[in-house]
């Protein structure tokens, strides 16, 4: 497998996930319900039942690098909440990490998500379809994850571990 600097990783990965979503707007979207207009706008970043999103190291150094175009202050606010989700959830790299569920300390009132332009594979995937059959198929997903998994490999010389959004973002925190 050829080795990447992070710094292409970061560009590859922005790309894939550019054409990802391009992908799911003009082939699924447009059958499911309108975000600008809903009226529980966030419920489904905020459901602490449902939200389990996971990333990987370079998805975690990415999602910094758009966190990093906030004011000082409001990535402290930022990495503050992060934090206390980390701790309300009870969130760890232990075990199956994955049935653990939390709110995502990333959606702001008034705003949504903040790190939109890089949100993680599931995210933009996400949305709330009337039909069954309207959902884009889970193979998407997972196709393209592998492929988040090849640039890790690639850029880090491992196999990649998939680990609770806070949680990497904590880690790999700054200063
Ligand atoms: S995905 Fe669903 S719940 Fe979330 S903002 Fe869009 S319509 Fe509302
Ligand atoms: S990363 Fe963004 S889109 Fe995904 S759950 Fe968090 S706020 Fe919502």
């Amino acid at each position: 497998m050829k080795p990447l600097s992070e710094k292409r990783a970061l560009l590859k990965l922005r790309n894939l996930k550019n054409d990802f979503r391009a992908f799911i707007k003009q082939n699924f979207e447009h059958r499911a319900k309108d975000c600008q207009t809903c009226e529980t706008k966030g419920a489904c970043c905020l459901d602490a039942h449902f939200v389990n999103v996971h990333i990987t190291h370079l998805e975690a150094v990415l999602i910094r690098e758009e966190l990093e175009k906030l004011s000082p202050e409001k990535q402290t606010e930022i990495y503050r909440r992060i934090a206390e989700t980390i701790e309300n959830y009870d969130l760890n790299s232990d075990g199956d990490s994955f049935q653990k569920t939390f709110a995502c300390p990333l959606f702001e009132k008034g705003i949504g998500c903040l790190i939109h332009s890089v949100k993680p594979i599931p995210c933009i995937q996400h949305a709330c379809y009337e039909r069954k059959e309207d959902l884009p198929p889970d193979e998407l997903q997972a196709e393209t994850e592998e492929k988040i998994e090849c640039l890790n490999t690639q850029t880090y010389k491992k196999f990649p571990r998939w680990l609770p959004l806070p949680v990497y973002l904590d880690s790999i925190k700054r200063g």
